[in-house]
């Protein structure tokens, strides 16, 4: 694989593979088993065993990732957020300070807010939008600078390349939240990124049904992340990396067909008398569609929408759909719809949701593999 640098649609299925296959398995078997006999190992982190992460079905799990993101290093984990709040403690100590973007996810913001200021770790919140603002919250002990690559549930695109310059300049570790678009529709690291995280419990693994997480980066970085993670015990499970290897073969098929479904459904609620604002970055009048063309191959599964009336008259619409199932997450097969005030932003004042921009009737969906028509036709219904 090495030799020519093939379509990531190939390095999906192919890259980090055993070279001779086990028993001439197609499929990577389960390596069900906790230690692994002693091979003259000198280091603590290279013994085998499952809580280091290095047991074959991770070995696998970490070469496709940095193959498909272009990196050189990746390391799986228990959960998105175990991804998250080890890359965090492994770059932030005692009397540091950390740069963050202002609407992150619910976990990430918590952990910023409350847990790591009980660590000794300060931060300040950014707008992503607005880099002329981001020097005055600079600090000597400022270490890293976090975003996302797209917002939930408003989708918006924080100017990323500026991200990458500013951490130059001031010698921050980046890292990007790369949940939303999955490798397929963009690839932090190529761009400059030091660190992407994934909750891999969304579109990489694909299916609903585990919880695990990544982070994907330079050797050197991904070794502090490693090492953090190995003390932490956040590890994953063979059998949960078993199915998010599954899972990731056909990662590029499904964003394909969710890319689409969700521009279908964007631009038939756009169009349709009884909605009055669509959150998604490939519709044109989106403020960041252009940079969203610059740097996505596809703007993803998930969108926002207002539709007239009050809650009531969301939570009826939504009741009213025959595919979507109500429940919070997103980049499974099958179709999520939510109102955010109840699920993922319930944890918010009335106030602090006004000033995010988020209103009581907005609904989320994020798109499964169903067929376009039959997605639109439902909304069609529902709406009335
Ligand atoms: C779901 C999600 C997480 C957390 O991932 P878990 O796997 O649930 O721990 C973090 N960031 C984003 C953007 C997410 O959507």
């Amino acid at each position: 694989m090495a030799s020519v640098k093939k379509d990531i649609k190939t390095r999906l299925v192919h890259a980090g593979e055993p070279e001779i296959l086990i028993e001439g398995a197609v499929a990577l078997p389960i390596f069900q088993s906790a230690t692994f006999s002693y091979g003259g190992q000198d280091s603590y982190h290279d013994l085998k065993y499952i809580r280091l992460n290095n047991t074959p079905n991770h070995q696998v799990l970490h070469k496709k990732l940095a193959s498909i993101a272009g990196a050189e290093d990746a390391i799986v984990t228990a959960s998105g957020m175990a991804a998250i709040s080890t890359a965090l403690m492994a770059f932030l100590n005692a009397g540091d300070h950390l740069l963050a973007q202002d609407c992150l996810y619910g976990g990430t913001h918590t952990f910023v807010a409350h847990d790591l200021p009980n660590h000794g770790v300060a931060h300040d919140f950014i707008d992503g939008n607005d880099p002329d603002s981001w020097t005055a919250k600079l600090r000597p002990e400022t270490r890293v600078i976090y975003v996302e690559t797209m917002t939930n549930p408003l989708l918006e695109v924080a100017d990323l390349k500026a991200v990458v310059k500013f951490a130059r300049e001031n010698n921050l570790v980046s890292m990007i939240d790369n949940t939303f678009a999955s490798p397929v529709n963009f690839r932090p690291i190529e761009m400059g990124f030091d660190l992407s995280l994934h909750s891999c419990t969304k579109y990489l693994n694909g299916h609903s049904d585990i919880v695990a997480g990544c982070v994907i980066g330079r050797g050197g970085l991904v070794d502090k992340v490693v090492h953090r993670l190995n003390h932490s015990g956040a590890c994953l499970d063979p059998h949960a990396c078993f199915l998010l290897h599954r899972g990731m073969k056909t990662l590029a098929l499904r964003m394909t067909q969710q890319n689409a479904n969700a521009v279908a459904l964007a631009e038939f609620l756009a169009s349709h008398e009884a909605v009055d604002q669509v959150n998604y970055p490939g519709l044109p009048d989106h403020p960041q569609y252009d940079r969203a063309r610059d740097l996505f191959e596809g703007c993803g599964g998930v969108l926002s929408f207002e539709m007239a009336g009050d809650a009531r008259a969301a939570d009826e619409m939504i009741d009213r759909l025959e595919l979507p199932i109500s429940a919070p997450s997103l980049g499974g097969v099958e179709t999520l719809i939510t109102r955010p005030v109840t699920t993922s932003h319930s944890g918010l004042s009335p106030e602090e949701r006004k000033a995010a921009g988020i209103s009581d009737r907005l609904i989320r969906v994020a798109v499964g593999i169903e067929a376009a028509e039959d997605l639109v036709a439902d909304f069609r219904r529902g709406l009335g």
